[in-house]
Order: structure tokens, then sequence, then C-alpha cells
């Protein structure tokens, strides 16, 4: 074995993902002696398995949906006269292609902000040592005056049921290079029915075997009806309130075995059987435990400026609880890399807004009128259906039952959430955030000129209603 090297710097990150490499690439912009190190590849969950590898396969899958519904019969007079073919090894192919020219820009970037990335896995002797075994066998001991934890999450087995076989989780998933005739999903959230409904477009059979009553439960039921209408109306077979309990193989098939809402044992047969009940953070294998930091449940336990109870040791990510989205870890690692390096900051945002890349999408700003509700707070609502805009109905996205919904306090106007349903609508999730983080009242979504035609026309639309005088729809 190579000798053990040494390297001393001011910021280590422990983690490449959308938390570490942002926190990295800042602290490297203020001058920071920053050292980042992540065993996966860099972009971690996000860009190799996650965010972008999924929206790429949605994507596709869309547009394959598109041609089939155009082959051999005309439509807003187009046709196709031949039905599309799939190649699933070239649709995973190209989905790698953006893959790989994220993670390599990443590393570009890194290297602009003089940021030493190192290729191996970290494990810590104490709070601001860690011992890191390289991809050559060899050994770097890092000490830091800063640590930043950026560790991440991965996928929940079903201990009963773990991957392997039929049974894969998102990031097997994403790599299939043969379509499943028959798929099976184990839950009901934002993974398994992205997933879900992209394999139904690409043409699986697709069921989804949800523990609770509803699908995201996240978001209310008005919100998900017309996720809910698209699965009806594309045969996605839903059981709600149904428990997965084993994969039985039988006759050289594979059936996923799970309780009904009625207590009664079901089968369904399934080429695979994808598991998506939820995400844990990664705490173990690293040396969390010789830290001293202190837990929050399951997570590593922060303040409002991401620190942890060990003095100079940060936590940002998935790592540090809900939500677990890409965008909230950046925003702790750009924050965390500005304290570091003394600037007054702290991670305290009005709202992080979440979208589903389901049909039709779903995005999610502040409160819902009945969390407002359950905080005490007397509101107003407005909505606006997508019916009614121009912009959707050219988008062939006025007939799915989409709107757009603001939940605003009624004695001053201040809004408190904004939610949506609709086709494209998750390009409204910055215009959502920015108003909740701005404070707006309703009159200054109403009063600021919206562009036509756009789906932001919508959101003014909706403020309007909530105010009683909308233009284009009856108040
Ligand atoms: C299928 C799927 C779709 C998703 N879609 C979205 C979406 O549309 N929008 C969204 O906001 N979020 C989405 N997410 C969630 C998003 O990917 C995560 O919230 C995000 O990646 C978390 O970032 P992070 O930096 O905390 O951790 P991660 O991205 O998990 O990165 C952690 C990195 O740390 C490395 N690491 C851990 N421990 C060590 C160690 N000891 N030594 C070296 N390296 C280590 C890991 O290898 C990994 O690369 C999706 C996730 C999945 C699975």
């Amino acid at each position: 074995m190579s000798e053990r090297k040494t390297r001393n710097c001011q910021v280590l990150v422990v983690g490449g993902g959308p938390g570490g490499y942002p926190a990295a690439i800042r602290a490297g912009q203020l001058g920071l002696d920053t050292v980042i190190v992540d065993k996966a590849g860099l972009g971690g969950t996000c860009l190799n398995r996650g965010c972008i590898p999924s929206k790429a396969f949605i994507h596709a899958a869309s547009k394959f949906e598109e041609m089939r519904h155009l082959a051999g019969k005309a439509d807003m007079g187009l046709s196709l006269s031949a039905a599309p073919q799939l190649d699933m090894a070239g649709l995973t192919a190209w989905k790698d292609g953006i893959v790989n020219k994220l993670t390599k820009g990443v590393g570009q970037l890194l290297k602009a902000a003089k940021v030493e990335a190192v290729n191996g896995w970290a494990v810590f002797k104490n709070a601001k040592t860690c011992v890191v075994t390289l991809a050559d066998g060899g050994e770097l001991e890092i000490t830091a005056e800063h640590v930043i934890l950026a560790t991440g999450s991965k996928e929940t087995e079903l201990p009963f049921m773990p991957f392997g076989g039929a049974v894969i989780g998102s990031t097997q998933a994403l790599e299939l290079t043969e379509l499943p005739e028959k798929l099976v999903v184990v839950g009901g959230g934002y993974i398994g029915l992205e997933l879900g409904i992209a394999f139904r477009k690409l043409g699986s059979a697709v069921t989804v075997v949800e523990a609770l009553d509803r699908i995201v439960p996240l978001y209310d039921a008005e919100l998900t009806r017309p996720v809910t209408m698209w699965l009806k109306k594309n045969k996605v077979e839903l059981h709600l309130k149904s428990k997965a309990k084993g994969v039985v193989e039988e006759g050289g098939k594979t059936f996923l075995e799970f309780e009904t809402a009625g207590g009664e044992t079901q089968r369904i047969e399934a080429d695979k059987i994808l598991v998506s009940v939820g995400r844990r953070p990664v705490t173990e294998g690293w040396g969390l435990e010789n830290m001293g930091v202190d837990m929050d449940g399951p997570f590593v336990k922060i303040d409002n400026q991401c620190r942890t109870a060990m003095r100079g040791v940060y936590a940002i990510g998935d790592l540090t609880g809900e939500p677990l989205l890409a965008h909230k870890a950046t925003a702790q690692g750009e924050a965390v890399a500005e304290i570091i390096a003394g600037h007054k900051r702290r991670f305290d945002p009005a709202a992080i807004a979440a979208v589903c890349f389901t049909e039709p999408e779903l995005v999610g700003a502040g409160l819902t009128p009945d969390e407002a509700k359950a905080k005490g707070e007397d509101v107003i609502t407005g909505k606006f259906p997508l019916a009614a805009s121009g912009r959707a109905l050219t988008m062939e996205g006025g007939a799915d039952g989409g709107f757009v919904r603001v939940t605003a306090r009624k004695s001053d106007h201040v809004i408190l959430g904004i939610h949506a349903v609709g086709k494209h609508v998750s390009e409204l999730s910055g215009e959502f955030a920015l108003a909740l983080e701005m404070g707006a009242r309703l009159e200054d979504i109403s009063g600021t000129i919206h562009v036509h035609p756009t789906l932001t026309e919508a959101f003014a639309e909706s403020a309007l209603a909530a105010l009683g005088h909308p233009i284009h729809i009856s108040a």
C-alpha cells in the first residue's frame, strides 16, 4: 500500500452533490483554501442518479408519447405516417451524455474556483480530520479548520424485498436498457410517480401500490386530482391504502404480493418492481460518531447557520432533513461558505418551493389553505383555471384540470402560499418562491405586469381572483 499523504486546508467539504459542490465553489471564490471529497462522482445524487437523469428520462418519454399520439392520425394538423420506435439503450445513453456533460462541468467549475477535488471515500477520525481512501488504494489525511458535511441520502429499501433481481430502486430504473412490459411501483410519492408516469408513456403497463389513501401526500387532494385523472385516463392501476408484502416467484413469473385496503391479499405480475418509499440520510460508514455532532432523529442537527453542535463543523443538504431537495442543499451550501468567510448570513428561507414532474406537473410554495388555517390564519384564496389561459391552450395545457391557486391572509393580503398543477407549471416555481421571499401581497402580484401570453399571467389572475375581480374568468 502506498504511504499516507497529508493535506491541511481551511475548508473541507465531504460530498460533491448539489449541496457540497456549490459550497466548495463559493468557498473557493471567497479565497478560502478548499478541498472537496467525493467517492461516487461530482454532482452527487442530483446529477448522477436523481434530478437530472430523471428529468431527461421524463422529457424523452413525453416526446415519445406525443409522437405515438400523432402516428397515423392528425392532431393540430400534424401527423406521423409511422409509429415511433423506442430504443431504451439509446435513450439511456442520451441521458448519460447529459449527465457526463454536467458532471464534467462541475469539475471545471471547481478547478476555476481553485478548489482541489479528491476522488475517494472520507472517514473522520475526529471532527476536523478525515482519512480518504483514494481510488488508487492510497490514503490522504486531510485536516481542516472548517468542515462542511454534505453526504446526502440514499434510497430506502424494504427489508422484506431488498433491491436485486426484479426489485429495483430509482437508480436502477434510470439505467434500464430494456423497457419492462409490466412495471409495479411501490410508493406513490413524487419519485415513484414521476418515473411510473414516464414508463407508462414509453409503453409499460404500470401499477402503483401506495400505503396511504392518496398519492403525493405533500399536496392536497384538489391539487393532485388532475394527476389522478391522468393516471386513470392512461390506465395506470392505482391501489391506495395497500401495503406491499413481498415478492413471489411462481411458474417462472414474478409477482408483487400486497394487502388491499380491505385486508385482502392480492398479487400483480411484474417484470420490474420499483420500490420508491423514501430516502434516508447517509450517516454511516464515514465516522460521524467520531465528530461530536447532535442528531435530530435520523438527520444531523443544525441551526439556522447550518452549524452542528461541534464548533467549525457544518452540515447541509439531505443529511440535515426535509425537504430533501437539491435547491435547498445548494442554498445551504452557498450560505455556509459565506458564513465561514465571515459574512453575516443565515439560512432562513420564507419558503422552499417544490415541484413534482408528474403529468401534469405540481408546484407548491408555502402553505396550502388547510395548513394556513391549521396555523390559525384567516385566509382568502384565488384560483385561476389554466383552461382560461391563452398560453396554456397554445401548449395543449388547458384540458387537464390545471390551475394556479394563491392563499393569502385575509386581513392584509400577504401571500402565504402558492400552488399550481398543470402542464409546464414547474417553470412558475421561481416566481412563486420570489413572491413569498419578498413578502408580496396580492396587490403586488396583480399589479405586476405579466407578459402575454405566458403562464405567469395565471398567477396574476389568481391574485385578482382572491381580490374578487379577475378579468379572464367570471368573479
Ligand atoms: C430519482 C430522483 C429524482 C430527484 N429529483 C429531484 C428534483 O427534481 N428536484 C430536486 O430538488 N431534488 C430531486 N431529487 C433529490 C436530490 O437529488 C437531492 O435532494 C440532492 O441530491 C441532495 O443533495 P446533497 O448534496 O445533500 O447530497 P447528494 O446529492 O446525495 O450527494 C452526496 C454525495 O456525497 C458523497 N459521499 C457521501 N459520503 C461520503 C464520504 N464519506 N466520502 C466521500 N463521498 C461521500 C456521495 O457519494 C454523493 O455523491 C431527486 C432524487 C432522486 C433519487
